[in-house]
């Protein structure tokens, strides 16, 4: 027997051991019926909460979040129909409850007058998970990033100072533009070494950004990220401390996975 039949001879025997091995199988054999995943009412679109989400702002108060600098003070950005809007000289407000996997929809809109360049033209951040005060946690970036140059993993969808966007799919200052994320909080051994590393995936205004990546560790401002261990966090909205005019947030939900 040449080479070339060896294989052909070595294919049909180990097809013919598939089909000996599913003989006798039905269909039946691989139907899965219990459990039956919960039913969910979805939005009217994408944008709507389903039934079984948390309303983290429902458009008319801010009863669900505090300031960061202090937990047992409330978050007093403006609220006013059905919008939230940063105040800066309040800092930083996170949530109160805290949370480890989920998916969150958030919409934030930089202000159609916005002024100021590259990092300090409409800057804030949704920080994925909030590991201390200040700036402390994952930040995905929220920037004014139409037409705006900066480097580019600080520009709007990126995970700030380690993964660029995918693409730009932002919309010019004073239209709805959306975040759709997906998180995977990191894991640690006992020892405080990390397990397994933070994932996330993002959608911005509907493109993908972020494609399962694996976070370096919570965002550094400068030198190098490194993961400290922590359980589950608030979700963090920043108030940065540039001198453009503050943006503004509405329908911001999350379904705990
Ligand atoms: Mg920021």
């Amino acid at each position: 027997m040449n080479k070339h039949k060896l294989v052909l001879a070595a294919l049909l025997s180990g097809m013919g051991y598939m089909a000996q091995a599913q003989q006798g199988a039905k269909p039946e054999d691989t139907e899965i019926y219990t459990p039956v995943p919960p039913v969910v009412t979805a939005g009217k679109t994408a944008a709507d909460a389903p039934s079984d989400a948390i309303q983290l702002f429902n458009g008319k108060d801010l009863n669900q979040w505090v300031l960061t600098a202090d937990h047992s003070k409330p978050a007093d950005w403006k609220v006013a129909g059905g919008i939230l809007t940063v105040n800066k000289q309040s800092g930083n407000i996170e949530t109160k409850k805290s949370f480890t996997n989920y998916q969150l929809h958030l919409e934030w809109r930089i202000p159609a007058n916005i002024t100021g360049t590259g990092q300090a033209r409409g800057n804030s951040g949704l920080f994925l998970a909030s590991t201390g005060p200040g700036d402390a946690g994952y930040e995905l970036q929220i920037l004014d990033s139409y037409n705006n140059k900066t480097y580019t993993n600080g520009m709007a969808g990126s995970i700030y100072k380690q993964f660029v966007p995918l693409a730009n799919p932002a919309r010019p200052a004073g239209e709805w533009e959306t975040y759709d994320v997906i998180w995977t909080a990191p894991t640690f051994n006992t020892d405080g070494s990390v397990k397994t590393t933070a994932r996330v995936t993002v959608l911005f205004n509907g493109v993908l950004v972020e494609n399962n990546i694996e976070l370096k560790g919570p965002t550094q401002y400068i030198g190098q990220p490194h993961y400290q261990q922590h359980g589950p966090a608030p979700i963090k909205l920043q108030a940065h401390g540039d001198k453009s005019e503050p943006l503004s947030f509405r329908n911001i939900w999350i379904r705990e996975l």
